[in-house]
């Protein structure tokens, strides 16, 4: 690191990322692992992430959008180490591109079948596709009583070289929320689903359900795959399934700051917009110069943690665009004295989960709404 960021950076550390692929293979020791790296890998950068995790054993590399998986083939992610997929498409996305960067196309219907095939034709390569079925997720992916039907057109497009249908697959709505009636229900469908679909005639590589939460508490749901994301992550899908120590995880990002500013205060003093909070005692003021300029939430306004020089505080008052206050209750830390807004959380500091609690969401918003002002610096690459 030559020059650290001062104001606010966020830290990620790229080897708590492999040890957490570790953790999460060998709890899934048959299936292959799908690092999942949409949004920005949950806003801790997409390359690294998705490097670290294939140095780890995952062989393939999970995206939302075409433009995603693009991005990750043109940084030379993907060749003979590990295949991309990616299932959020849109019309007039880049189908072309993608089949011939080599990138697996998750296809939920028959237009994105329409549109693919037409582009395979064009490139004159097989497009490799996988199947959605939505087993009751109730979101994206094929509704059961039109899975033959894509079915049957998928099998055409074999026989005529457009397609080659790679993986079946689908997702799990409530896998978060152990023992949820909808889970059993799911994975019977799911199995329903393939058996169709192989019995049609179709020869997929891969068949797969399991997200975080089905890959630490369902073993049933992992079969050739797993796509974690959240958990590669360090943070756990759901205080329900467990917490991320109880799993062996650890939390890959540590957002990072120094105090802007400390001043005395009078009793009485409003602070922040709306002046939601008085001091109610003379005391002092820390500045932390972080806000929903950088992805903050300003739900957590009035209940947000911060570690202010070795003391957890809480943001008193708004959470403005790029700065908060904290009442350090008389102690007089100095300025530039490390603010810790969140991390791993074993030196005192609060963790993504924490200010999940505090805003009212969960931990995946957290540190995917980090925004782009706020640099990232790897550490243990
Ligand atoms: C985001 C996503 C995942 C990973 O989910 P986590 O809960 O973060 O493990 C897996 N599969 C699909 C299709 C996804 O969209």
């Amino acid at each position: 690191m030559t020059e650290t960021p001062v104001r606010v950076r966020a830290e990620i550390d790229l080897a708590a990322l492999r040890a957490n692929v570790r953790v999460l293979r060998a709890r899934a020791p048959r299936a292959a692992f799908m690092a999942v790296v949409k949004a920005d890998a949950y806003g801790h950068g997409m390359v690294p992430c998705a490097k670290a995790a294939v140095q780890a054993g995952a062989t393939w590399i999970g995206t939302a959008t075409p433009q995603e998986a693009l991005a990750l083939r043109a940084a030379g992610i993907g060749s003979d180490d590990a295949r991309v997929m990616c299932w959020l498409w849109t019309p007039g996305d880049p189908w072309r591109e993608a089949i011939e960067a080599d990138i697996d196309l998750g296809v939920s219907g028959m237009w994105a079948l329409r549109e693919l095939t037409a582009a395979a034709r064009a490139a004159g390569r097989t497009a490799r596709v996988q199947l959605k079925i939505d087993t009751g997720l109730g979101r994206s992916g094929c509704m059961p009583a039109d899975w033959p039907e894509l079915v049957e057109a998928c099998l055409k497009a074999e026989a005529e070289g457009t397609v080659k249908v790679t993986g079946i697959w689908s997702h799990y709505a409530c896998a978060d929320e152990p023992g949820h009636p909808s889970i059993a229900l799911q994975s019977a469908e799911f199995a329903d689903a393939v058996r169709h679909a192989e019995g049609a005639g179709l020869r997929p590589e891969v068949r797969h359900i399991a997200n975080s939460p089905g890959t630490l508490t369902l073993p049933e749901s992992h079969y050739d795959l797993v796509r974690p994301g959240i958990a590669m992550y360090g943070l756990s899908p759901s205080p329900e399934v467990g917490t991320s120590e109880e799993f062996g995880l650890r939390p890959v990002m540590t957002l990072r700051s120094q105090l802007a500013l400390v001043k005395h205060v009078p009793e009485g003093l409003g602070v922040s917009y709306g002046h939601h909070y008085v001091t109610p005692e003379p005391t002092t003021l820390g500045l932390v110069p972080v806000g929903y300029g950088d992805g903050l939430p300003r739900h957590a306004s009035g209940t947000g943690p911060v570690l202010v020089a070795g003391k957890q505080r809480t943001a008193a008052g708004r959470i403005a665009m790029d700065q908060f206050v904290v009442d350090l209750h008389g102690d007089e830390p100095a300025v530039g004295d490390e603010a810790v807004l969140f991390g791993p959380g074993d030196r005192g500091e609060p963790t993504a989960e924490d200010w999940a609690l505090a805003a009212g969401t969960i931990g995946y918003e957290i540190v995917t709404r980090i925004g782009t002002r706020v640099p990232r610096v790897y550490v243990n690459e």
